[in-house]
């Protein structure tokens, strides 16, 4: 009941309703007057979700679960950070498909840490693994250690479920943590009973309370930015070398030069795919330097040169795309001008606007716009040559969803995120609605702490 009325004041908060959360704090209000002891700790805000609230939410309510196409030989676990949650990790993730990784036979499982009182930020109510009481930059920051505990027994579970599916092997479970996430992925890849297959920690760091445990061949690979606005590089430096004084003897740490804590970046997603298959060589996908396709009367072909690699697909639902492909929807790939060629029948080829489809069948051949890193031309990845079209490699799923807002179909695939109105400009559109997420965090905690 607490819990409902909880969830309730977060959600008067997310669309900015103050006086919502006004009477929220007021009902936790003790009576005027004096009060005896027992009364006055019964009026103490609430503690916040249950050891067995926790667990629910981690290992069911909050899961997103992206299933293999094949066997299952691996799972992925993804923690998201302070805020974040399962549907935002896992399109970012499966990006990894771009980078030569076929997760054809893995089962990546991301969840959502339950909501929490944040009391640094005088009991908003977020996303959390634990509480911050004193939320820091480049030190530690002062953390509920009991609600660190609870989550560690939830996401313990989480890997134990998953260890079981695999016959009960580890060696073939990778967790990966993001930020407040990592924190956790350490923990529990650390205290976890038996060496886990890997662990990828992302723009986080090893907390001090986390036991470093025995397990001390446990591929670890720490990616940091140097920019990092939330936690201090150092603090992830720190970390790696506590555990390779420890004896730690695989354990990896890379820092990038100029990036902060939630940008994009292609070389992290290189350095993951590559950690990936050093544990899981099988897992390999030979990419293509090039693909070709042709339009449906077969008057017009086309080559895409590097075979597309390294950019993302999405879907696009805007009402003026819908029109033109006569589709409730309709997947699109952009790369650079100079690596979409015509190879046959040109001269067929007809425009309006950015719009180019062959003469004779009406089919949807390019689209050409500007972007921030110049031109480029998108092409349809269902009209591939046909080998191909059957089976799309899975670097082709879409991780985004276009203009959302637009769309017509009432059930969206739950494995890309939706942004609505964010037109595409280049292979990186689908940063911008992340990225204005995020930094709105940021400026809700640094307003938070301004004096
Ligand atoms: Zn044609
Ligand atoms: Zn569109």
């Amino acid at each position: 009941m607490e819990r409902g009325v909880a969830v309730a004041a977060a959600g008067a908060l997310a669309c900015g309703c103050v006086l919502g959360a006004a009477i929220h704090e007021r009902s936790q209000l003790p009576p005027l007057g004096p009060l005896p002891p027992a009364a006055a700790a019964a009026s103490a805000p609430p503690p916040g979700p249950t050891d067995a609230e926790v667990e629910e939410d981690v290992c069911e309510n909050n899961l997103i679960v992206s299933e293999p196409t094949g066997a299952h030989e691996v799972t992925i676990i993804l923690l998201p950070g302070f805020t974040g949650s399962a549907d935002t990790l896992l399109p970012w993730f499966k990006r990894i498909e771009e980078c030569g990784v076929s997760l054809e036979n893995v089962r990546v499982v991301a969840t959502t840490a339950p909501k929490r009182r944040i009391t640094c930020y005088d009991g908003w109510r977020a996303n959390a693994w634990f509480d911050y009481i004193d939320e820091q930059f480049d030190k530690e920051d002062i953390i509920d250690e009991a609600q660190l505990a609870q989550s560690r027994q939830a996401a313990t579970k989480l890997v134990s479920t998953e260890v079981e599916k695999l016959g009960g092997d580890q060696s073939k479970v990778l967790l990966l943590g993001f930020s407040q996430g990592g924190n956790m992925a350490y923990d529990v890849a650390l205290s976890y009973p038996s060496q886990l297959g890997g662990l990828i920690a992302r723009r986080t760091s090893l907390r001090n309370e986390s036991d470093l445990g025995s397990h001390k061949g446990l591929p670890i690979l720490h990616f940091h930015g140097e920019e990092d606005d939330s936690i201090g590089c150092n603090r992830g430096k720190a970390g790696v070398a506590r555990l390779q004084a420890a004896g730690f003897t695989n354990c990896k740490l890379h820092t990038e030069p100029g990036l902060n804590h939630t940008e994009f970046s292609e070389k992290e997603m290189g350095m993951y795919a590559e950690f990936v298959l050093s544990l899981f060589p099988q897992l390999k996908q030979e990419l293509p330097s090039e693909l070709k396709g042709f339009c449906y009367c077969g008057a017009v072909h086309y080559s895409v040169r590097g075979g597309a690699c390294g950019v993302p697909a999405c879907f696009c639902h805007c009402e003026s795309c819908r029109r033109s492909h006569a589709a409730p929807l309709y997947q699109v790939c952009y790369v650079p001008v100079e690596d979409f060629t015509i190879t046959a029948g040109s001269e067929h080829i007809k425009a309006h606007k950015f719009r180019h489809f062959c003469g004779e069948c009406g089919s949807k051949i390019f689209n050409e716009v500007a972007g921030p890193q110049g031109p480029r031309r998108g092409f349809f990845p269902s009209t591939l040559e046909e080998a191909t079209q059957h089976k799309l490699p899975g670097r082709f799923r879409p991780t985004f969803h276009n203009l959302s807002n637009e769309a017509v179909l009432h059930d969206l695939p739950k494995d890309a995120t939706p942004l609505a109105g964010v037109l595409i400009t280049g292979s990186n559109g689908n940063r911008v609605k992340q990225e204005t997420k995020n930094c709105n965090a940021r400026t809700k905690k640094l307003q938070r702490r301004a004096p």
